[in-house]
């Protein structure tokens, strides 16, 4: 299940937190909720829910951390979405339906190239698109990206299950 999108009072992403963690903001009523969307708290006896994005009241001073990449994280960004032909777990792709193993995170400029191990550099790609790219620029194997690769906002990596709609407004996706 998903977790909770905090943002600062200036509507920037913080982080991504526990729900736990959210509802203790939200007790001691240090944030205020930035969206409708609900998520419910799973474990208390009574059915407590919880808004996936909350707002701090008061602004507070963060120095900039870049989200730490990995492998997962880049999955999980681009929402197991093939960059070069859209396709996603539960798509048809030569009559079978793909699944998650089916998708693995794809060098722009490929490691053979020095290409590295950045949030520009890579995306999530099909097997089929992958092997088809092989050592190749897109543009050599007459590819092209769907979207540009970005350094995202917040930690994906805490972040579990599908990006809540409401959270993408914040996060620019
Ligand atoms: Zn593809």
């Amino acid at each position: 299940m998903v977790a909770v999108l905090l943002l600062n009072a200036s509507y920037e992403p913080l982080a991504v937190i526990p729900k736990k963690r959210a509802l203790s903001l939200l007790l001691r009523e240090v944030v205020d909720a930035a969206t409708e969307e609900v998520v419910a708290l799973s474990g208390s006896a009574t059915s407590l829910e919880i808004p996936t994005v909350l707002r701090l009241r008061r602004y507070v001073n963060v120095p900039k951390r870049g989200a730490s990449w990995s492998r997962r994280a880049v999955m999980r960004r681009d929402n197991f979405t093939c960059i070069y032909c859209g396709v996603q777990p539960g798509s048809r792709q030569g009559g079978r339906m793909l699944r998650h193993v089916d998708f693995s995170v794809d060098h722009i400029v490929p490691k053979s190239r020095n290409g590295r191990n950045t949030w520009t550099n890579t995306a999530c790609a099909c097997s089929s698109c992958n092997n088809r790219k092989g050592n190749r620029l897109p543009h050599e194997a007459g590819m092209h990206m769907l979207w540009e690769p970005k350094t995202p906002r917040v930690d994906y990596l805490v972040a579990s299950g599908d990006i809540p709609e409401a959270w993408k407004l914040y996060l620019q996706m």
